[in-house]
């Protein structure tokens, strides 16, 4: 890759950034599609944001990517939002069209892709959503706007839970709440509710590297075969949580589908051409198995 006279850049605003894949997966995807674009992750400390999303426009960059801590404050910042970051509570994309700053949302899109990748339809199904933070309503979002029945919601702070409940009720969906401590020890309502459930979505920070030994605490009677059991943690690729279901017979899915779409849409949104998108899980997995770009 040469930087010249003409090369812009794009990037990841973020605190911290170090250990991001998002250069490794957008600068390999670049160099695919022959874009002289440089991707960089830039450690924004939350004071310098304004200014950060400012220079978007100041420095003529197509765009940008936002990561935590940032992605709710971002949101009065841009010129425009989309629906998908409206209900998200978040943007986790910025794209610069003929000067406009325009804010958009691709977690919960690139969720969707992943799962339908995993040969799931979201339409008519009840879904199990554990935590109700940042990730928990960008993915409820979506899939109450692709058709889902019925949401089980379980979380920590159940004052959460209920908030996110009450907008995905707002939506369409019928919302069930329960608490925490229902996980291990699950009355028969939320059992016969698993039981129904076609996927179950793990979106609390659980089992994350370098806390990998740390798992939500669930029953293993709770998952079946005929359930898809996503986790969106992908570091470490096979979370506790995901053994365990797959030790009940279920299929499973990490978060790093996830990340490669809510990537391959931003992309597209910038550059207005298809993603490579093989490329980029290739470089994403790389990234996973600890190898260098
Ligand atoms: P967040 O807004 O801070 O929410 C964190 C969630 O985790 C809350 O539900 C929180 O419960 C729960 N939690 C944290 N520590 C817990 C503990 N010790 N016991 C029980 N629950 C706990 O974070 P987020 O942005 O939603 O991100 C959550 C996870 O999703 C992270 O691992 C992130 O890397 C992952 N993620 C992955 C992708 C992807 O592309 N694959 C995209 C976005 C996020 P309380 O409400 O009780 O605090």
């Amino acid at each position: 890759m040469q930087v010249d006279a003409a090369t812009r850049v794009c990037g990841l605003f973020g605190y911290p950034v170090g250990h991001s894949f998002s250069p490794a997966m957008h600068n390999a995807a670049l160099r695919a599609l022959g874009i002289n674009w440089l991707y960089v992750a830039f450690a924004v400390r939350p004071a310098h944001l304004p200014a950060a999303v400012a220079a978007v426009r100041a420095l003529d960059m197509p765009g940008a990517n936002v990561t935590i801590p940032h992605k709710e404050a971002v949101l009065p910042l841009v010129d425009e939002v989309s629906d998908a970051a409206r209900l998200a509570g978040a943007v986790n994309t910025i794209v610069l069209r003929d000067g406009v700053l325009f804010g958009d949302n691709t977690d919960g899109r690139g969720f969707l892709r992943a799962v339908a990748e995993a040969g799931f339809d979201p339409h008519g199904k009840t879904v199990v959503i554990i935590g109700a933070g940042g990730a928990a309503r960008a993915v409820g979002t979506a899939l109450a706007g692709a058709g889902v029945a019925r949401f089980v919601l379980i979380n920590r702070t159940i004052e959460r839970a209920r908030a996110l409940g009450d907008l995905l009720a707002s939506l369409g969906p019928e919302v069930r709440v329960f608490p925490w401590s229902e996980l291990p020890r699950p009355s028969a309502a939320l059992a016969a509710l698993f039981e129904e459930a076609g996927i179950v979505v793990q979106t609390t920070s659980l089992g994350m590297h370098p806390a990998a030994n740390i798992s939500v605490p669930i029953a293993p009677a709770l998952f079946h075969r005929n359930q898809l059991v996503c986790d969106l943690v992908y570091n470490p690729p096979r979370t506790r949580f995901l053994e365990g279901a797959e030790a009940a017979g279920a299929r499973v899915l990490n978060g790093l589908g996830m990340l490669l779409h809510q990537g391959a849409l931003a992309l597209e949104a910038w550059t207005g051409r298809p993603a490579p998108v093989e490329v980029m899980r290739a470089a994403l997995e790389r990234q996973l198995a600890g190898g260098k770009e």
